[in-house]
């Protein structure tokens, strides 16, 4: 199984230390950035694992590699040839690792290292993508059977990732370290084992002043969310895709779940700029089930070897398990959203309700079909006019344009006809995207029951206005919740029982975004 490796990049050995403690039990194993660490305090780095007691990697990372050392080679030599002086007999009180790059040329520290049982770690960072000849870059790094080869990548796109997949299986019959750097890769930190990768690094994430990598995970949310040290090649995957995917609560609500029922699983995100090549690499990962999120539900309809009837009809896909004859897809976000909005208005159906629904994508389609299914009469607007209008012509409802500063009233007029309920469907003021409201130029009347499929943040511009104006709101966060549970069904064949669900609803608000906020 892949060790924990939390990376120390605080300005003092005693700064570093402290970290330490505080994560000792979610670690294997810590880096020593002497890089990161103050002139003065690389003097004493000999004394670091014994102080530290687990094994510790020593990395002196140039400014070239997406380090912080600027001195001269001479110089970097001297520190690392310090960090292994004086050996001890007892091993564990010398590093019990050396990061050294593929271009490092000094035979005789390499030599002291393996004499005294100090393993190689030997680096190849490519900070810009990754490079054209990493097939020659992997062989000349394969020297000598003893060392562990890292490949560094900051991933440009999902190509990258399967790029480095497969190139790394060109090592065989020796220890190999991936990583792929940046939020494009953030999957493979977590799914570490599956990329037959000897250690993932992470950060304290809360503690660290410096970042020791773009990408990196918060050391204590790999090892007890994600439960990344029990990864084995029978773990089965689950995920959640979508772009740029910045924050969900699903594998919150997934891995919490599994792990309270020890279900050998793991959820992860997977950010990806193109779902087909996310999907190719879902084959290459033996993925077994994915969530579908902004901005795939309607793209990945060609990728489907079978859906389901409300697939058909709504247009819309969020969920896609794995079958013999390829991926089946099905939409949990209709039972989801009508489950929330009725008990959120404590009615049985939309009979007689003048409703607006604020957007025309992916969600909007499973909103407006759930809407006529239980008799309600709608209104769609949405930013793209003709999206609007092609969604409203399938249900006989009314369309037009968002209102705009500028713009002309009508779109207003039409809203107060429609406005028992108002359903905000759009990505508008969710995390990562700008914080604007949709519907900026309609003044509530603090009559309107108010929906927003956004949870994060908890309460967005729109919302914001609605309960200052005194309307009955909902977030989206019950709704994910719904549908997530019918998805857990879709990927385990399982129920999840009530006593845990009410558990995680009651406190999963909260829960998750005291986890978010470290
Ligand atoms: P999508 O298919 O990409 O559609 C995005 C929609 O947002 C389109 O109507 C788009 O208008 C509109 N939009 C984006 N930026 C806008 C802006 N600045 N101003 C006005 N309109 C804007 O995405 P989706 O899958 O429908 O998801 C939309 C939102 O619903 C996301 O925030 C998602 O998290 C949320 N959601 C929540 C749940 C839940 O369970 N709570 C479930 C599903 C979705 P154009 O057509 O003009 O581009």
């Amino acid at each position: 199984m892949s060790k924990i490796c939390l990376c120390l990049t605080a300005k003092t050995i005693n700064r570093n230390l402290e970290i330490l403690d505080k994560y000792r039990k979610y670690t294997d194993l810590a880096e020593l950035r002497v890089d990161c660490l103050d002139p003065d305090e690389r003097l004493y780095i000999r004394r670091f694992p014994e102080l530290a007691g687990l094994p510790v990697i020593l990395t002196i990372r140039r400014d070239i590699d997406g380090g912080h050392f600027t001195g001269g080679e001479g110089v970097r030599v001297k520190l690392l040839a310090n960090g292994l002086a004086y050996a001890n007999a007892d091993s564990r009180f010398n590093f019990a690792y050396i990061d050294i790059e593929d271009d490092f040329d000094v035979p005789s520290l390499e030599e002291a290292a393996r004499t005294f049982g100090t393993r190689i770690i030997r680096s190849c960072h490519c900070l810009n993508g990754i490079a054209s000849d990493i097939h020659e870059k992997i062989k000349s790094m394969q020297r000598s059977g003893d060392e562990i080869i890292k490949l560094a990548v900051s991933v440009k796109s999902t190509s990258d990732v399967i790029k480095m997949h497969k190139a790394s299986k060109e090592i065989t019959d020796q220890d190999k370290i991936l990583v792929c750097m940046g939020h494009g890769g953030i999957y493979s930190r977590i799914l570490a084992e599956k990329f037959g990768s000897f250690l993932t690094y992470s950060s304290a994430l809360s503690e660290s002043e410096i970042a020791g990598a773009p990408g990196q995970m918060d050391v204590r949310e790999l090892s007890e969310l994600y439960h990344c040290r029990k990864i084995t090649n029978k773990t089965k995957i689950y995920g959640i895709v979508g772009y740029p995917l910045k924050a969900s609560v699903s594998p919150w609500f997934f891995n919490t779940i599994f792990g309270l029922e020890n279900i050998d699983a793991v959820y992860v995100p997977f950010p990806a700029d193109s779902i087909t090549d996310m999907l190719e690499l879902a084959e290459q990962l033996e993925v077994q089930g994915l969530s579908i999120t902004v901005p795939y539900k309607e793209a990945v309809l060609s990728e489907l070897a079978k859906y389901s009837p409300v697939v058909q009809f709504v247009g819309a896909c969020n969920t896609i398990s794995r079958t013999d004859t390829g991926w089946y897809g099905d939409n949990t976000d209709c039972a989801g959203f009508s489950e929330s909005l009725l008990a959120f208005l404590g009615k049985k159906n939309l009979k007689n309700k003048k409703i607006t629904i604020i957007g025309a994508g992916g969600a909007a389609c499973a909103v407006a079909s759930e809407v006529h299914r239980l008799g309600g009469k709608a209104l769609i607007l949405n930013r793209t006019v003709h999206k609007a209008k092609t969604l409203a012509s399938q249900y006989n409802f009314r369309w037009g344009g968002l209102p705009k500063n500028g713009g002309d009233s009508e779109g207003i007029d039409l809203i107060s006809k429609y406005s028992d309920i108002i359903i905000q469907t759009t990505s508008a003021g969710m995390e990562g995207y700008e914080a604007s409201d949709p519907l900026e130029l309609y003044s509530f009347s603090g009559k309107e029951a108010v929906m927003d499929l956004i949870y994060t943040p908890a309460v967005t511009p729109f919302l914001r206005r609605a309960m200052v104006a005194g309307c009955k709101t909902i977030n989206g966060y019950d709704m994910v919740i719904r549908q997530a549970c019918l998805q857990y069904s879709h990927f385990t064949g399982g129920e999840i029982p009530e006593k845990l669900l009410f558990q995680i609803n009651t406190s999963g608000a909260n829960t998750w975004n005291k986890i978010r906020s470290g």
